[in-house]
This record gives structure tokens, sequence and C-alpha cells, in this order.
């Protein structure tokens, strides 16, 4: 048995297997690269942008001492509001883009907004 031929063949095996590495590491990095960042909340108080919230992150926005908006398993909602009708608490939860929470005694308008791909997915 030749020996050299046995350790070209192992190197042969050792070429595919890192050619196969790099188009997984490539086919990932692409993956990443167009995978949707995730959608965002904008609370907009008085007509001014307020705070961006991620849609990812677990958090309670206390906008003014009137309303409270929580951010929590994806989605966000009205947590509690001193206004009459009680509407924006009633709307419940909002997760897709373009879904918005409006609360007018108070001046508040909560939008979800994604990045521009899913803006042009949803239309
Ligand atoms: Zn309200």
């Amino acid at each position: 048995m030749k020996k050299d031929g046995l350790n070209g063949k192992i190197f042969k095996i050792g070429d595919l297997i890192v050619l196969a590495v790099f188009i997984i590491a490539a086919a990932l990095a692409i993956y990443f690269m167009t995978k949707p960042t995730g959608s965002e909340v904008y609370i907009y108080k008085d007509g001014k942008l307020l705070e961006a919230v991620l849609l990812s992150v677990e958090k309670t926005v206390k906008i003014d001492e009137h309303i409270t908006v929580k951010i929590s398993g994806g989605a966000a909602y009205v947590l509690k509001s001193d206004c009459k009708g009680q509407d924006c608490v009633k709307a419940g939860k909002i997760s897709k883009v373009g879904e918005m929470i409006v609360c007018l005694p108070n001046k508040v308008v909560i939008k979800i907004v994604g990045d521009g791909e899913v803006d042009y997915i949803t239309g």
C-alpha cells in the first residue's frame, strides 16, 4: 500500500469538508443578512416621536401620569390610561406592522413599524 495515495485521498475528503463548511457559513451569513431585524414600536406624544422600542424587549413605558404602554411578548398595548372611553386600553395588543393604537384624549399614538422589507411585504 502506498502511503502517498492514502494521504492524497484523505486530503481530498478534507477539502470537501472545508468546502462544505464554507458553503454553510456563506449560506448562514446570507440568511442573517436578509432576515428582517424585527419590528419596533413607535410611541408618539403630541405628534412627536417620544420613544422607539424594539418589540423583542420587555418594557413598560410610562408616557406621562395619564397613560402607560407595555411592550411584552412581541406585542404592544396600553397597560393603563385615565382617558374616559378607555378605547386605547380596549384596543388590546398590537404586533403587526401598520397596526396602531390611538388615545385621542392623551394625544398618544402607538404604532408598529418594521424595516423596509417588512413594509414592502405588508404593503
Ligand atoms: Zn385612551
